[in-house]
């Protein structure tokens, strides 16, 4: 692995990792083509995404919560293939992230399944801000149109363009045979997502402030957890990732450097291979 990687994974992790104690995979995110809702992102927010997901942690399946199944990207580039085109003409448009995990024996399974290439969905929490019509450009939220989603108007097929995306919360893998169900969850449609989201977000906080919380012992052992953990409730969830990567960088300094020796050595082949959806 690069030593550039290994920085870059460096500014995410609570200490610092050898190159074979990680195993990294590449993925795609999301693109610009139009999903089973009629809807699509716009390349402007695919490139606010990029960047807004970089750091963000996916788990694999739902259910699968435990820390060894999950993995945190750590870079995210967008990507355009000329050669294949969108449902609505547009070039083919996506966001590739590399994402690493920390090799343990629990996740040895699930490693070998990426790198048979075993295929899944990926399914992206976001918050958009800006859904337009694409056959008339009306703001969907504050003004509404008379167009249908799904619908074709004078031989044009009518979308929900979904851009300037304000916050990312997580990724997950989906294996195929629940793909049907799985897609991109979205923030502005009322009652059920908006819960999912809440609840997305509220994990997603809950997961700051236990490392916040961790970082802190070390950095500050003086403060009680709990007077902290009520400060944290406080903050916004861009305060509280301010925090943890304060916290992080100091403790970081703090801890003498551990290695992980139970970890299988990587054999470096798979270590970016292309993970396609
Ligand atoms: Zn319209």
């Amino acid at each position: 692995m690069p030593e550039e990687e290994l920085e870059l994974i460096g500014q995410f992790a609570r200490k610092k990792l050898n190159a074979d104690e990680l195993y990294t995979f590449s993925l795609i995110l999301c693109d610009n083509e139009i999903d089973r809702d009629s809807e699509k992102f716009t390349v402007s927010a695919l490139h606010t995404l990029a960047k807004l997901f970089v750091g963000k942690t996916g788990i694999f399946d739902h259910n699968m919560k435990s820390k060894d199944q999950t993995a945190r990207i750590y870079a995210a580039e967008v990507m355009t293939d000329p050669q294949r085109k969108t449902a609505d003409g547009e070039d083919y448009t996506y966001i590739k992230a590399k994402a690493y995990m920390v090799r343990t024996e629990k996740n040895k399974d699930l490693i070998a399944e990426i790198d048979a290439g075993i295929k899944k969905e990926t399914s992206v929490g976001c918050c958009i801000k800006d859904i337009s019509c694409s056959i008339c450009g009306r703001n969907i939220k504050t003004e509404g149109c008379e167009h249908q989603k799904g619908k074709v108007y004078g031989g044009k097929l009518c979308c929900y363009l979904l851009s300037e995306p304000t916050d990312a919360y997580e990724w997950s893998f989906v294996a195929v045979p629940a793909q049907k169900n799985a897609g991109v969850i979205k923030s502005f449609n009322p009652a059920q997502e908006t819960a999912k989201l809440a609840e997305w977000a509220n994990e997603y906080k809950n997961e700051l402030k236990a490392d916040i919380i961790r970082a802190a012992a070390s950095v500050i052992p003086e403060m009680k957890s709990a007077a902290l953990d009520e400060i944290c409730d406080s903050l916004s969830l861009d305060m509280l990732r301010e925090m943890r990567s304060a916290f992080d960088m100091s403790a970081r300094k703090n801890l003498p450097v551990v290695r992980q020796l139970d970890c299988k050595k990587a054999d470096g082949e798979n270590e970016n291979s292309e993970y396609k959806i």
